[in-house]
């Protein structure tokens, strides 16, 4: 889609009806809209092995953070489509919603009319409603587009991991709280973009280079280790699957050091 269009962060289990509708109506006054039109997973993984990327990368149906990330990120504007159930969402550590955050934040830093927060209080998108963003979407569409760059090489920033070898990490690729998400291309090629402000490095292959610790761009290192936002209270699931994935991770690594190392210790 090389015309402008505005994209929609929203709840997909509950909103996505009201989001197709309001995106036909208003693609249907010249706006553009973009929304996420399909959510899947293989049925025999649970939501915490999804989260946590544990499970065979090949059998990733869609890669949907990547594939929403990437539209985001070229979007001339943002609604996000606000109720119950989403604003669970997005305060849920780990959750769609909340994994959308960043980016966000970076569309309100550069300009914060982009962004439009909506309540759905009707089951269907009235027609104040339709008109009221079809005048923001032409105001939005109008603007200069989001400074984006690639980087051509991406060995100059992603850091040597030691390992050698072609190795499999795919158990790295959607974890919940880094700066980036990745996306496989193929057996070897895989491509990082940062959740922030959309920088996407070149092809690279995994065995070797992994992502360096922060965004070169924005600077956004990812929420791990950080306070989680003052608004965000875990429950005890949550809390709960957040210390499994984090101790299946340091199984990971000790796994691939041995690996690497076979005559170290355990
Ligand atoms: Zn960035």
């Amino acid at each position: 889609m090389s015309e402008p269009f505005i994209a929609f962060s929203y709840h997909f289990a509950t909103d996505y009806e009201f989001v197709r509708e309001l995106a036909t109506f208003l693609t249907a006054r010249g706006v553009r809209a973009w929304f996420l039109d399909k959510l899947s997973k293989p049925d025999d993984v649970s939501m915490e092995q999804y989260l946590g990327g544990l499970f065979d990368w090949r059998r990733e149906p869609q890669n949907w953070h990547a594939t929403y990330l990437s539209k985001l990120c070229h979007a001339a504007g943002i609604i996000v489509v606000l109720g119950a159930e989403a604003n669970e969402s997005r305060q849920s550590v780990g959750r769609g919603m909340w994994r959308e955050r960043a980016a966000i934040e970076f569309f309100e830093a550069d300009n914060p009319l982009r962004v439009r927060e909506i309540v759905r209080a009707t089951e269907r998108p009235e027609e104040a409603l339709v008109t009221d963003l079809a005048d923001w979407g032409r105001r939005v569409i109008a603007l200069p587009p989001v400074l984006r760059q690639r980087l051509d090489n991406a060995d100059r920033e992603n850091r040597p991991t030691g390992l050698t070898g072609p190795m499999q990490l795919p158990e790295l690729k959607s974890y919940a709280t880094a700066w980036y998400e990745l996306v496989r291309l193929d057996l070897y090629d895989v491509e990082w973009h940062c959740r922030r402000c959309g920088l996407q490095s070149g092809n690279y292959a995994f065995g070797e280079q992994a992502p360096p610790p922060r965004c070169p761009r924005c600077a956004f290192a990812g929420y791990e280790g950080a306070a989680p936002p003052a608004e965000v209270v875990l429950n005890a699931r949550e809390s709960e699957t957040l210390r499994k994935i984090e101790d299946a991770w340091q199984r990971l690594r000790q796994r691939l050091k041995e690996r690497s190392d076979p005559g170290a210790p355990e």
